[in-house]
């Protein structure tokens, strides 16, 4: 068997084939030990670990296990899910919204870190716990779901009421910028989420977009856990990067890239 682990911020993923067939799991990164038993209990097999908590992760393993660098597995594996999808590309954008996020040109057939954000999955559970109280991803998405952001972020178009805005007025101008001291009724729980939700994806988007003015293609390829079971970030960035004139592309299973490509590294 061959075995790729990304051992990340928050969590573990893991690529694996099994009668030829590729599986994938994923952890929370408190597992980081169950995860090592489960290796060490596998008979005959070859790995390959990445990501922040991969020396974690070796340290727990009985036998040598190869090491690699996450930007690099992470560029292999995008390269084989496009492969698989038949929609790769000469040159794009990788936006990975990770705990954080990390925006990469591949061009070439050589990748470039171009930057990133501290604004994340991690930002998004983590605002969402202090404004709210609830702590589970799941719950999170699924209240910021129903929740409308209408009465907390303020439009470009809200700015210039009765004028032609010289941009569009559908662009958000101040995230949480409404008069939030005149809302007498209180803020619900729901919508309070969709704004953390539209936070994180319209800065990573927006970030994304001048990214790709760095390389030549305008096709953002998003990956990351922070888009699993979560329609309406994708909703967000996917509105806001074809707003700002670029191509979004989530491939299924994106968030196994470092995994995946750890695992066809060997
Ligand atoms: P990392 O490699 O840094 O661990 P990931 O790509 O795995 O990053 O993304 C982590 C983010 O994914 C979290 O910050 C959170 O927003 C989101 N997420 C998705 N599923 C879960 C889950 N079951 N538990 C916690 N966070 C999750």
């Amino acid at each position: 068997m061959i075995v790729g682990i990304d051992a990340g911020g928050t969590l573990i993923k893991v690529a694996y084939t099994k009668k030829g067939e590729v599986h994938f799991e994923k952890y929370p990164i408190a597992e980081i030990e169950q995860v090592a038993d489960w290796v060490n209990n596998l008979v005959d097999c070859k790995v390959c670990v990445t990501g922040g908590r991969s020396g974690v992760l070796v340290s727990l393993l009985d036998q040598p296990a190869q090491e690699m660098v996450e930007f690099e597995a992470t560029h292999l594996g995008v390269q084989v899910l496009l492969e698989k999808a038949g929609t790769l590309e000469d040159a794009y954008l990788v936006t990975n919204v990770g705990t954080g996020t990390s925006i990469h040109c591949i061009q070439d057939n050589m990748q470039e870190r171009l930057g990133g954000t501290g604004v994340g999955g991690g930002t998004l559970v983590g605002l969402s716990h202090l404004l709210t109280g609830v702590t589970r991803y799941d719950e999170i998405v699924e209240l910021a779901s129903r929740g409308s952001r209408d009465r907390l972020d303020l439009k470009v178009k809200d700015i210039y009421e009765d004028k032609e805005p010289p941009i569009s007025g559908e662009l958000t101008a101040s995230n949480f910028g409404q008069n939030l001291f005149a809302i007498s009724d209180g803020v619900t729980k729901e919508e309070l989420l969709a704004a953390v939700i539209g936070l994180v994806g319209e800065t990573v988007s927006t970030v994304s977009v001048q990214a790709a003015r760095q390389c030549r293609s305008s096709t953002i390829v998003y990956i990351g856990s922070s888009f699993i079971d979560n329609p309406l970030l994708k909703e967000v960035v996917t509105s806001y990067t074809i707003l700002r004139g670029s191509i979004p592309v989530f491939p299924d299973n994106g968030e196994f890239s470092g995994a995946m490509g750890a695992m066809t590294a060997l």
